[in-house]
């Protein structure tokens, strides 16, 4: 699970995370949705330690991600994380790409790596591309690629930051498919997204962020059919 308490974050004199508390239990899936600018891929940026936090605390399975003490690397590969760009390694194929963090990073077995890296990428539909360059494959086959990359370090949370939006309209639904599959399978998940029917349909609770804040939290129903604050009105009646 991940617990974020009284986190805060400024850029300069910019206040980006306003005394951000959250809980994401196990196995639940948030999205994390809001205007531009509302410090969400901060925050979600912040659970992996890609982004330094002035207070608070991230604790993410039990371990205090921003602690000096903590190992800043195996944390990492504890939580995979998604960006909007899949920044693959061009040089390498499909499949090695899935597999050099665990064989390097994590020591597994080469073989076992293999074995499992071509399980994952047939699991998300990907069994012909185990050889294919990145170069040589879709945009919504690479994001791909980067969702088995992240599993195969058997992460404990999953964390995406708009996993689709720098996709054609055709390949979005295959990988929120491949999302939607592994909520299914119980993983922990928080999901930065403009996708608002994915978010309705899929997450166990949404996260309205505006202006540094949280303004509101709620389940999808509850969110999309009553929305309380006025920011969060206003900003669905722009959206949907
Ligand atoms: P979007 O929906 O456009 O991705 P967001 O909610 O993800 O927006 P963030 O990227 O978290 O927003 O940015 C929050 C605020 O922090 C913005 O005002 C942004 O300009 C500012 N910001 C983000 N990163 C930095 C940085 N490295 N240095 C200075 N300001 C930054
Ligand atoms: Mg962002």
């Amino acid at each position: 699970m991940i617990r974020i308490k009284g986190v805060k974050k400024s850029f300069g004199d910019l206040k980006v995370l306003n005394n951000i508390n959250l809980e994401i239990p196990q196995s639940n899936v948030s999205a994390i949705i809001g205007p531009s600018g509302a410090g969400k891929s901060t925050l979600i940026r912040a659970v992996n330690a890609l982004e330094d936090i002035d207070s608070g605390e991230i604790i993410v399975d039990g371990v205090s991600v921003h602690d000096k003490k903590t190992n800043i690397n195996k944390i990492r590969t504890e939580i995979g994380f998604v960006f909007q760009s899949f920044n693959l390694y061009p040089f390498l194929t499909a499949l090695e790409n899935v597999t050099i963090a665990s064989i390097n990073v994590k020591k597994t077995d080469k073989a076992e790596a293999i074995e499992r890296g071509r399980e994952l990428l047939s699991s998300l539909g990907l069994e012909d591309k185990f050889h294919s360059y990145p170069s040589k494959l879709s945009g919504g086959q690479q994001q791909r690629v980067a969702i088995a990359r992240a599993l195969a370090m058997d992460p404990k949370v999953m964390l995406f930051d708009e996993p689709t939006s720098a996709l054609d309209p055709e390949m979005i639904k295959e990988v929120l498919d491949a999302i939607r599959k592994l909520a299914k399978s119980g993983m922990t998940m928080m999901v930065v997204t403009h996708e608002m029917g994915f978010a309705k349909e899929m997450c166990d609770q949404i996260v309205f962020m505006a202006d540094g804040s949280i303004i509101e939290v709620a389940p999808p129903k509850t969110f999309f059919t009553n929305p309380v604050s006025p920011r969060a009105q206003d900003f669905l009646s722009k959206v949907l």
